[in-house]
């Protein structure tokens, strides 16, 4: 059984940007009061549209950003004591990219990618480093290792590329992978083979993934646990297997919605998000401008987390125990996805 001690909090985090647009400085929001929490040994996938605020999070959580409220907690200690040796946090909290191509220099062979953080981190001899190199690339399933090892990143596939990238990042042992959309630019056919392997790694390796992904169906396939991010809020929470299969907030269900099913009857055909007014939100619920079912209410006030059954948690009135009535939960659960609880 895993452990499920949480290796990462986040609490009430806040992060906004100023822009210039048009001649003209802007506050954007990018991430506003957001919560959740990792245990050792979990994949919590953030999901939502571009804008949702999930890159912001993931560099905050890599200390690549600061917030400018709340707190990030990792391994027991606040992420601000971390700072004081980023290159030791670094060495715990690895990051694989959306686009393997960029992430590795054109010039070095696949031998030097994954050698570098075993020098620089781990300091190991010249004979434990091959060992280590073959270890690694064993791990990821670069086999036969000896084919793989002299190979400059033109020579290999989208899949393999992010093969060598998740090896790099696991070189340093770390107990946190950030992985900013890993499969949106690799073929379909080889998407799940590289969930596949996130998952085992979580299993073989004891690190714990925080996947963020623009897909439901993604996330439901890896994660144990789900956070819909909208215009950098939560609004939805809970096991990965419930949010994306029976989803309760009108955004999660829009996102459900939008993923085409090529065995639909042709009258049901997959919402286009894009296509949606985004009319300005400022008040109320983030996602009134876009919701089919908003009401007067949405307008007023901003809904707060509330548990709908189990571990799952919605931001929406409809759910609010005075709005919805018989359907809000008779002191619903905490969820575990919550810090404090
Ligand atoms: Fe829609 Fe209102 Fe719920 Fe927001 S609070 S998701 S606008 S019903």
């Amino acid at each position: 059984m895993s452990d499920t001690r949480a290796l990462v909090e986040v609490d009430g985090v806040t992060k906004t940007y100023r822009t210039r647009r048009n001649g003209r400085w802007q506050l954007v929001r990018a991430v506003r009061g957001v919560s959740f929490r990792i245990p050792s040994q979990h994949i919590v996938a953030l999901v939502g549209e571009s804008g949702s605020g999930k890159s912001t999070m993931a560099k905050l959580v890599t200390a690549v950003e600061r917030p400018d409220h709340g707190h990030i907690v990792f391994d027991g200690r606040p992420i601000e004591e971390w700072r004081r040796n980023l290159r030791e946090y670094r060495r715990h909290v690895q990051m694989v990219f959306q686009d393997p191509y960029a992430a590795l220099n054109p010039l070095n062979t696949v031998r030097y990618a994954i050698s570098r953080p075993l020098v620089n981190y781990r300091r190991l001899s010249q004979g434990a480093l091959e060992a280590e190199i073959r270890r690694i690339l064993e791990t990821v399933h670069l086999t036969p290792v000896d084919e793989f090892l002299e190979k400059l990143p033109f020579e290999l596939s989208g899949g393999q590329l992010q093969r060598v990238v998740t090896a790099r990042a696991l070189a340093s042992q770390p107990r946190l992978i950030v992985a900013d959309e890993p499969v949106s630019m690799l073929d379909v056919s080889i998407r799940a083979e590289i969930l596949r392997l996130l998952d085992e790694l979580r299993s073989r390796e004891g690190v714990s993934i925080l996947y963020i992904t623009h897909d439901l169906i993604s996330a439901r396939m890896l994660a144990d646990d789900i956070v819909v991010l909208y215009r950098g809020t939560v609004v939805e929470e809970g096991a990965a297997s419930t949010v994306a299969k029976a989803p309760r907030h009108p955004y999660t269900q829009l996102l459900l919605r939008s993923i085409p099913n090529p065995w639909a009857p042709p009258e049901e055909t997959a919402v286009d998000l894009s296509r949606i007014d985004r009319v300005s939100d400022e008040g109320g619920c983030v996602f009134r401008a876009r919701c089919p079912q908003a009401m007067e209410r949405c307008a007023e006030a901003v809904p707060r987390l509330t548990a709908v059954g189990g571990q799952q948690r919605v931001a929406c009135w409809l759910y609010d125990r005075a709005e919805a009535g018989e359907n809000a939960p008779e002191g619903g659960q905490p969820s575990a996805l919550r810090p404090g609880n």
